[in-house]
């Protein structure tokens, strides 16, 4: 599983990094920043799926 992220959608709620501190963090400007480019540890999926949920812009998407 892999996490996509869209910059421009993205308006800085940073709930993600609130629920999975792990997979994003937070740029200067308050936006996401993804920590895991690559395959996400499966035992941070749960975290990962969660936050994008959680992510009211539709930033973050699941790539199986
Ligand atoms: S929750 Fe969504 S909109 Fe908010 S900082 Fe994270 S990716 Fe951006």
């Amino acid at each position: 599983m892999r996490i996509e992220y869209d910059r421009d959608a993205c308006q800085g709620h940073n709930r993600c990094y609130l629920l999975a501190p792990e997979v994003f963090d937070v740029d200067d400007e308050g936006y996401a920043v993804l920590r895991i480019t690559g395959e996400i540890p499966s035992e941070l999926e749960e975290k990962a799926k969660l936050a994008v949920d959680n992510c009211p812009e539709y930033a973050i998407t699941v790539v199986q």
